[in-house]
């Protein structure tokens, strides 16, 4: 009785839906409650939880947490907000597995390079070996909610797994107030909770927004994708995305896509960005170590189309 009461509520329930921008791009909020005015609240609760932790893990402003620590004296421990500390330890922890393929590091070769202002600056092998002083996550230490760096100039920057962290946090905000289900987007990374059918998420040909050439089922999880086609700078004919390889200091060269479904947020977003850097192969054993992920990859098949891989293949 007690369970068809429930589902009556859920059947019968409310829902609500509302887009924002937040964190830099458009957020799509959707809630489900058993009452209307919960399903609103929900719906603050998950923006106002995604802009608190843009103003502490936002590397675009100066006035958040993570760009102050710039002021950080080397060596000695600085106390940060419990999110930043546990966001950086998840992101140290995908940084050793996949041996510094994903680094949260790298903001000083991100900058040099000029890819966040489009005004593109090719760094000589000088400047590219100096640089290399200051990016490798073995450079800053977590233990709490106190971090430090090892090393005059590293910077934070926590954009390959910020986005996905954040929903995850928006969603136990949402629970928190009262909703029963709902679908959280933030720019193109998708989030879905609750008793719902699993949702069908189209993966895109990384040439043509518009075509579909996969599928795949979300349920209680996380979908992350990360690419070169949407955010680069092309000179000379050649593109330079705002992926990096922090082995080589330079910009991934591949088209293509990965996409990881996963339970957590950070865990789909960080393995989405480090199966970038690391490709396919290894990107696909990478996401195999974490029980649950899964990845789809989409990878030129040297005849000007796309080949679909999918891992654990089903
Ligand atoms: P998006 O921000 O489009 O969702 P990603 O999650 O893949 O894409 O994150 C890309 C961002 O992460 C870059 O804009 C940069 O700030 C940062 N980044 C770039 N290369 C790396 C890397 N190798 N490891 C960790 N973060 C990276
Ligand atoms: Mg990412």
């Amino acid at each position: 009785m007690i369970v068809l009461a429930l589902m009556a509520a859920l059947l019968t329930g409310a829902s609500h839906e509302e887009a924002r921008y937040v964190m830099g791009t458009m957020a799509v909020v959707r809630a489900e409650a058993p009452a209307g005015e919960t399903a609103v609240a929900a719906v603050d609760a998950a923006f106002a939880e995604m802009t608190r932790l843009e103003s502490i893990m936002s590397t675009w402003r100066e006035d958040t947490e993570i760009s102050r620590l710039k002021a950080a004296v080397p060596g000695s421990w600085t106390t940060v907000s419990p999110e930043l500390g546990e966001v950086l330890a998840a992101a140290l922890d995908v940084a050793a597995a996949s041996d510094g393929a994903f680094d949260p590091t790298v903001l000083p070769l991100v900058k040099t390079w000029g890819l966040r202002t489009g005004a593109l600056h090719v760094p000589t092998p000088a400047v590219l070996d100096s640089l290399r002083q200051r990016v490798g996550y073995r450079l800053v230490e977590v233990a709490g909610n106190r971090i430090r760096f090892l090393r005059a100039g590293v910077e934070l920057d926590l954009g390959g797994v910020a986005k996905g962290f954040a929903l995850d946090r928006a969603r136990s905000a949402m629970i928190a107030t009262g909703a029963t289900a709902g679908v959280l987007d933030l720019g193109g990374s998708l989030l879905v909770f609750g008793p719902r059918d699993a949702d069908s998420v189209g993966i895109v040909a990384p040439d043509d927004p518009a075509r579909r050439v996969a599928t795949v089922q979300v349920r209680d999880a996380c979908v992350a994708t990360s690419g070169q086609y949407e955010r680069y700078v092309e000179i000379d004919g050649h593109r330079y995305g705002h992926i990096l390889d922090p082995r080589t200091g330079r910009s991934v060269d591949r088209r293509g896509s990965v996409t990881v479904v996963a339970r957590e947020g950070w865990l789909a977003d960080a393995l989405a960005t480090a199966a970038f850097v690391l490709g396919p192969e290894a990107g696909a054993g990478l996401v195999a170590r974490y029980q649950g992920a899964s990845c789809v990859f989409v990878s030129e098949d040297g005849r000007g189309g796309w080949v679909v891989t999918r891992h654990p293949r089903r």
